[in-house]
């Protein structure tokens, strides 16, 4: 049996791997749902477009997930269900100093070794155009596309329970005892070969409490908000230098998100709805086309070093770290379930993965 403390998406994904190499898998999760990062997030699975400078590893890690999801293209009645899209990328420039900045861009994304296409107004306009017409141009970035978190969530959450999976929610659980193959915790015993910590954000609060074990990671705040149109807007997904557009099913779009630092605080303040609706206001005048449908706040969980956390720690090898996704959780929990799976077959991280193991902190 393992057992996984926490289900957004990485432990869902973790959940669904290790059930189809005949794990007994048991999930834990609050009655209470904390404000997950995964409830919040718009989906997109756009490597290249979430490339940095000095991000090497990331952006490789990043780039296997991306290959992953390609490989669920090929089942096309799932991918309807799931909201996997076939679209593209979009960064739009909206005045000069944007266009010249992408045009940066493409160069570094050319030397990573991939390609993108520089469109001026009108090749951009002719591709979507329901875009404001004052923009300068835009970098096209082919099948970097997008998946609809919350119709994957319940497919998997499903998927889990038909393959024999228990998804189990407890009241609280603050702390934990892991030693000798036995999970223990409130009045529960579990007997567990492994235990993958899969909390987001509140990871680390439960690793200090149980283990004394404390990573250089922070919550987060991330809101976004779902809006209803009448007819289809537009085909791909659409990055602008303050928010992001993604297509959803039924002429719906998912607008992106606003990033700050507020701690642990769930609620939607007024300062986040203002910052998405007046950006998407300056992309979109027309704003009256929009019909709100819904307003989510998350809790990303970000590392000091911007990269996840995967893998076992040193002092208790059977706990297994799975957090600090920050913006990139849904692209990149395909991967983090392989390397998971392939920690509980082989009992090591592969190694081209090593880099974002607890070790790099020591732990
Ligand atoms: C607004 C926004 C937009 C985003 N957009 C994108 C995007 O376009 N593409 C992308 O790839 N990523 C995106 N992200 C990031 C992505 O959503 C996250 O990286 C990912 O969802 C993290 O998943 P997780 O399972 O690690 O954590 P979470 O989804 O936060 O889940 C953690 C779970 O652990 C549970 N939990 C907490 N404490 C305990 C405990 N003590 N015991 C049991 N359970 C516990 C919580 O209730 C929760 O269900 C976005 C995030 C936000 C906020």
């Amino acid at each position: 049996m393992i057992v996984i403390i926490g289900s957004g998406i990485i432990g869902l994904f973790i959940a669904n791997e290790l059930l189809e190499i005949g794990k007994k898998v048991t999930i834990l999760e609050l009655k209470k749902r904390k404000a997950s990062a995964t409830s919040a997030s718009v989906g997109m699975l756009a490597p290249l477009i979430e490339s940095k400078p000095y991000e090497q590893e990331l952006f490789e890690l990043m780039i296997d997930s991306k290959a992953l999801w390609d490989k669920k293209k090929n089942d096309q009645k799932q991918s309807k269900v799931i909201g996997l899209k076939n679209n593209s990328s979009i960064l739009v420039a909206q005045n000069f100093d944007d266009f010249e900045e992408i045009q940066f861009k493409k160069k570094f994304i050319d030397n990573l070794g991939f390609e993108t296409k520089l469109l001026d107004k009108s090749e951009t306009l002719k591709i979507e155009p329901n875009l404001n017409s004052n923009i300068e141009g835009s970098l096209f970035c082919k099948n970097n596309n997008q998946v609809e978190p919350s119709l994957l969530e319940s497919f998997i959450r499903k998927n889990i329970l038909k393959n024999g999976g228990e998804i189990k929610t407890v009241e609280s659980f603050e702390k934990f005892n892991f030693k000798k193959n036995k999970l223990v915790f409130n009045e529960y015993q579990i007997k567990a070969e492994k235990i993958v910590i899969c909390c987001g954000a509140w990871s680390n609060l439960l690793l200090k409490k149980s283990m004394n074990i404390s990573f250089e990671i922070r919550p987060l705040k991330g809101v976004s908000m779902i809006f209803q149109t009448n007819t289809k807007m537009f085909e791909n997904n659409l990055w602008f230098k303050k928010i992001y557009i993604a297509p959803r099913q039924n002429n719906q779009i998912a607008v992106g998100a606003t990033e700050d630092e507020k701690g642990f605080e769930e609620d939607v303040t007024l300062d986040e709805m203002l910052y998405l609706s007046k950006y998407l206001w300056e992309s979109f005048p027309e704003i009256e086309k929009f019909k709100f449908k819904k307003i989510s706040a998350g809790l990303r969980s970000a590392v000091v070093d911007g990269n996840p956390i995967i893998g076992n720690l040193d002092i208790n090898k059977d706990v297994i770290c799975a957090f600090g996704h920050y913006r990139h959780g849904i692209l990149l929990a395909p991967i983090t379930a392989s390397i998971v799976k392939d920690y509980v077959l082989e009992k090591k991280i592969p190694n081209k993965y090593c880099f974002f193991s607890p070790k790099r902190f020591n732990l």
